[in-house]
Formats: structure tokens, C-alpha cells, sequence
């Protein structure tokens, strides 16, 4: 699995970093990707991308 965030999107709401630390970092009210899902984060992962409320997150495979 590989994740992006449209950082144009985003809103800083921090859900997406709350749920899975490792993988996204919010910075200045933007989500960025500090490192790609790990095998045992991509449930969390893909929770995120779905609860992210404005759709910043793609999951890209
Ligand atoms: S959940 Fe969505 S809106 Fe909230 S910080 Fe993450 S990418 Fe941005």
C-alpha cells in the first residue's frame, strides 16, 4: 500500500495522525506522509483515508 495526502484539501484536523502516528504528520494544519504503511498499519491506514472528512487521503495501491 502507498498514501498521499492533497494537502490542498486538508484541513488539519489531526484525525488521520491520531490513528496511525507513524504514517502521517500534521505540520502548519496540513496532513503530510512522513513514511509509508507498514504491513501491520494498513488497516489503520485505510480507516483513516475512509474517515478523513474531506477526502484529502489516496490510497494509491
Ligand atoms: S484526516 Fe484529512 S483533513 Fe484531517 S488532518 Fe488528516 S488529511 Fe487532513
Amino acid at each position: 500500500m502507498r498514501v498521499s495526502v492533497d494537502g490542498s484539501r486538508c484541513i488539519g484536523c489531526g484525525m488521520c495522525q491520531a490513528a496511525v502516528p507513524g504514517v502521517f504528520r500534521v505540520v502548519e494544519k496540513v496532513s503530510t506522509v512522513c513514511a509509508q504503511p507498514e504491513k501491520a498499519q494498513e488497516g489503520r491506514t485505510f480507516d483513516a483515508a475512509n474517515g478523513c472528512p474531506v477526502n484529502a487521503i489516496q490510497i494509491i495501491r
